[in-house]
């Protein structure tokens, strides 16, 4: 199964990855995890993509798609696994397809956070509040907040009736408590799961 959570930063995409990673065994791939990663470990990547970071604006598709492609071959994705952060835009989208249908495999839910805006600049300053020194995010403050979510308006959020249009997308409220985003989720996933007859 391959799923992608979609939806603003702070929306709760990685809390809901991670559950189904857990529930479901499904390899959770943060694209942000990925790049921080890198960062720390000085590659020519992480070089590459920190600046970009800091200032809230997306690294390059060919590098992202490059990412990402080499990631799912591995081993632990065989089963499927859950696009966190990815695609950001419309070629990452196109560029995922192109991967998937040369291994014969597809996208099989979409699903996007819903939440009120000023909620995430709460939850953004609550997230910096609770992260020690060494998992301080650079980009959690407001100001890089305020560019993430314009680019997620303008760059991000447009990749949405690309997959509405083919029947993927699912829009579950995340304002609700973690647990009740979770049962929505699951019951989509189930539902969808169901009426395919697998
Ligand atoms: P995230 O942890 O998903 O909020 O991502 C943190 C930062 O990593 C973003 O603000 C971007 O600078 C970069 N990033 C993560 N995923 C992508 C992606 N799919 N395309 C481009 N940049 C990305």
């Amino acid at each position: 199964m391959i799923l992608i959570m979609f939806g603003p930063p702070g929306a709760g995409k990685g809390t809901q990855a991670k559950r189904l990673e857990e529930e479901r065994g499904l390899k959770q791939l943060s694209t942000g995890d990925m790049l921080r990663a890198a960062v720390a470990e000085g590659t020519e990547l992480g070089l590459r993509a920190k600046e970009i970071m800091d200032r809230g604006d997306l690294v390059p598709d060919d590098v992202m798609i490059a990412l990402i492609g080499e990631r799912i071959e591995a081993p632990d994705c065989r089963k499927g696994f859950i696009l966190d952060g990815f695609p950001r835009t419309r070629a990452q989208a196109e560029g995922l397809d192109a991967m998937l249908s040369g291994k014969g495999r597809a996208v099989d839910h979409v699903i996007e956070l819903m939440v009120d805006e000023s909620a995430l600049f709460e939850r953004i300053s609550t997230r910096a509040s609770e992260s020690g020194p060494d998992a301080q995010r650079a980009d959690d403050t407001a100001e890089v907040l305020q560019k993430r979510l314009t680019v997620y308006r303008e760059q991000t959020a447009p990749v949405l009736p690309y997959y509405e249009a083919r029947g993927l997308l699912r829009r579950v409220d995340g304002m609700a408590d973690i647990e009740t985003v979770a049962a929505v989720i699951a019951g989509v996933i189930d539902e969808k799961t169901r009426a395919a007859g697998t």
